[in-house]
């Protein structure tokens, strides 16, 4: 079959086109559309195949092979038939403005630190960029500005097309060996790449570009990225979220930060507050419990932590002879602890576990575990 005609390279910018259908085949439940031409540009370079319909019929991904361009749809069309095709411009249009920019930010970090862009995908939601080489967070910020001054200027991004001995002597990057035409991406002064995708004409029609995540990655980095409708699109999101985050801590959107620290030191401030007051009220607490019972049997929700062993030790203290302290509620369990200065405590704690699934035990002195059952039938069973 012979080479599509490929429209999007006359006109990175054509969205409508008219076109006749040379064949279309059933694969699978949707079908494998070739034209004679077509601006719908197909998977490459990192960027996804073009969608959008050929008249009523959608167009749901396009792909290349051999020259040919394959356009997926959902519906057959016949063979002969003239069609109006229609890129998703929104889509494409944002594809390139992420692709376009990719070119600026690996032109510049080649030139200022001789790393290859080693992997690059420009998904749906997201853009990463790979590079074989370290690159601090400072510096991260420095191409960033520099890449949006490419903006500023408004620079031509132009394709060229040079013959074999052109080629020879001109220096540009280049991942893969290219069969036939090499298409060469050339933005003066930060970017001559070889690149199969069709891009925008201005650096201008980019909007801003933003770097908002860079991780390392097989030695080198990985840098996310958002430009133009997406950078927009995350500038209010965040933008929202800091003003909710701003409204519910009574602060300036970008005093937020310095707030949530100050918020964070006065929690840990009073968390060793309520640790002091926990202390008080447990030593509070033992001295109004009464110890003469065989079995001084207590029962707190509130006691956490070390509280329990606390408590069975003040209580002891006080002359308990045997002391358990169960830590919890019917509905959760409880963890237990029971001791004594006088008994072998390890029999009560064998009892326990077997009535009520617990596990656990210890010392002759002491035992801890834990158990379901409810404060009544413990108690039952401790008599
Ligand atoms: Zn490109």
């Amino acid at each position: 079959m012979a080479d599509t005609v490929k429209l999007f390279y006359e006109d990175t910018h054509m969205s409508e086109f008219e076109a006749t259908v040379l064949s279309c085949q059933p694969d699978g439940d949707t079908y494998k559309v070739v034209l004679d031409r077509t601006a719908f540009f197909p998977e490459g370079g990192g960027q996804y195949g073009d969608i959008g319909c050929l008249n009523e019929v959608k167009v749901i991904d396009t792909k290349e092979k051999a020259g040919v361009v394959y356009h997926r749809t959902t519906a057959p069309l016949n063979e002969g038939e003239l069609v109006q095709g229609k890129v998703d411009w929104e889509v494409r249009f944002e594809r390139m403005q992420q692709h376009s920019a990719e070119h600026i930010i690996s032109g510049i970090v080649h030139e200022r630190f001789g790393y290859e862009n080693v992997g690059f995908h420009l998904g749906e939601d997201y853009c990463t960029m790979d590079f074989n080489g370290p690159i601090t967070k400072e510096e991260l910020k420095e191409i960033e500005i520099e890449a949006n001054e490419a903006v500023f200027k408004d620079l031509d991004i132009l394709t060229l097309t040079p013959s074999r001995e052109e080629l020879k002597d001109m220096t540009y990057r280049s991942k893969i060996e290219i069969e036939g035409q090499v298409r060469i991406i050339y933005i003066p002064g930060y970017d001559t790449c070889a690149c199969c995708a069709p891009h925008l004409t201005k650096t201008g029609e980019i909007g801003l570009i933003k770097l908002v995540d860079m991780a390392n990655y097989k030695g080198g980095v990985r840098i996310n990225m958002f430009s133009g409708r997406r950078a927009l699109r995350d500038y209010i999101a965040k933008q929202d979220n800091a003003k909710a985050i701003g409204s519910m801590l009574c602060a300036k959107e970008n005093e937020i930060a310095a707030t949530v620290e100050k918020m964070k030191d006065e929690q840990i401030a009073m968390k060793g507050k309520i640790m002091e007051l926990e202390q008080q009220l447990l030593k509070f607490k033992a001295q109004t419990i009464d110890v003469t019972a065989d079995i001084v049997s207590v029962f707190d929700a509130g006691l956490s932590g070390n509280g329990p062993r606390e408590m069975m030790n003040i209580l002891l203290e006080r002359g308990a002879k045997v002391c358990a302290v169960f830590a919890g509620t019917d509905e959760e369990g409880y963890r237990y602890v029971i001791g004594s200065r006088s008994e072998d405590v390890r029999p009560i704690s064998k009892t326990l576990n077997a009535q009520f699934n617990g596990r656990g035990g210890g010392k002759p002195e002491m035992v801890q575990g834990s158990l379901k059952g409810s404060k009544n039938a413990i108690e039952e069973a401790l008599k």
